[in-house]
């Protein structure tokens, strides 16, 4: 039995053990017969597991797993298991709880150290989210970060963290401790979502923080198909007030040298792939990028050291500073102080 559910959704009940042939036949049919483009179908199964089973739950599930195929370049089916669900479930919980993990600051600010490689000193702290919740337990940043991204809440985790760092410097310094300067994670969407320059004044102004104690961290996604220009001049108007605009992850995407003509980027993240796999060749390629950067006046900072080797190699290649678990990971102010 079919049915047509809206624009190009379709729902089939049949007998399970012919629906994977039968799926590759209409899929295979329609493929060829597209004259322009390729043209898709993708397809979700749910196999019912009791007699009577709650037909809408049936459904939902089917979508559950035909959502896993999105994006996925030849895979056109999928069928549900239970860990969809689960997924799902999380999914649909943190978007409904991002409002009250920020006001009960289940959201929490984790800082993992920069060191300055010359002087082996502490020169700084990247602010990293966790999300510490009451019923899902420690989360991660990869548990949450692409969620809150896709559902368009990213701005109210960043807005929040910006605050709780903001509010940090004040009361360190109200206290009479010298503090060094912050960097912080800016998705892309949050140049969309809000006036992220608007919310930078703003907090700054309100906590008594110098903008040069604020570095901002984006990626190369971050820049990407920015045809108007919009956020160009958003970096460029961060920089221009005081703020230093770190490119991060720095040659893991596709057009890593190109945003280095277009952008005066105040420091470089080597991307810690490099180190994670620790070959002649890849020093060969920090070391390039180290030099290329020098020439540019860009400061350098290697991600993800974790070995003295690493260390000795970076130093003797003249990059600026480092972060990495050689020092510490990410953890709470009082701890990563201490
Ligand atoms: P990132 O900005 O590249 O952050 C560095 C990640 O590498 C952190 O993971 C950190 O814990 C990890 N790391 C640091 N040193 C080492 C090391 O020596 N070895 C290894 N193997 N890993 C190391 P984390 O905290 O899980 O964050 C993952 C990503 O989530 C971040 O990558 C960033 O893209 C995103 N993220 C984290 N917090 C925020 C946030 O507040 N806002 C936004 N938009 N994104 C965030
Ligand atoms: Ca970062
Ligand atoms: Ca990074």
């Amino acid at each position: 039995r079919l049915t047509h559910v809206s624009c190009d959704t379709f729902r089939v009940i049949c007998d399970a053990a012919e629906v994977e042939s039968k799926i590759k036949e209409a899929h295979d049919k329609i493929r060829s017969s597209s004259t322009q483009g390729v043209l898709e179908i993708k397809a979700g199964v749910y196999v019912q597991r009791v007699e009577n089973e709650n037909i809408e739950r049936c459904f939902m599930r089917a979508r559950l797993a035909e959502a896993t195929t999105k994006g996925v370049y030849d895979e056109y089916f999928a069928v549900y298991a239970d860990e969809m669900g689960a997924r799902e479930r999380l999914k649909m919980y943190l978007i409904a709880h991002i409002d009250e993990a920020v006001k009960n600051e289940y959201i929490k600010v984790y800082y993992q150290p920069v060191v300055d490689i010359n002087t082996n000193k502490l020169c700084g702290f990247e602010a990293l989210a966790r999300w510490d919740d009451p019923e899902h337990g420690f989360l991660p940043p990869l548990d949450f970060v692409g969620i809150l991204e896709d559902a368009h809440l990213i701005q109210k985790l960043d807005l929040f963290v910006l605050k709780k760092i903001c509010e940090k410097y004040r009361e360190e310094t109200n206290l009479g401790h010298k503090c060094v300067t912050i960097s912080f994670n800016l998705s892309r969407l949050d140049f969309k979502l809000s006036d992220i320059y608007k919310e930078l004044t703003r907090l700054t102004k309100e906590y008594n923080v110098p903008h040069e104690m604020i570095h901002i961290e984006i990626t190369e996604s971050v820049l990407d198909g920015d045809e108007d220009g919009y956020i160009h001049e958003q970096v460029a108007r961060f920089q221009k007030d005081g703020y230093e605009v770190w490119m991060d992850d720095f040659g893991s995407g596709f057009s890593s040298l190109n945003v280095l003509k277009d952008y005066d980027f105040d420091f470089l993240k080597i991307d810690m792939m490099f180190l994670r796999n620790f070959t002649e060749k890849s020093k060969v390629i920090i070391r390039a990028m180290v030099e290329m950067a020098k020439l540019l006046h860009i400061g350098t900072l290697s991600e993800g050291v974790e070995t003295k080797e690493h260390l000795d190699f970076l130093k003797e290649i003249g990059c600026d500073r480092v972060q990495g678990y050689y020092y510490s990971k990410p953890l709470p102010y009082d701890e990563v102080m201490a």
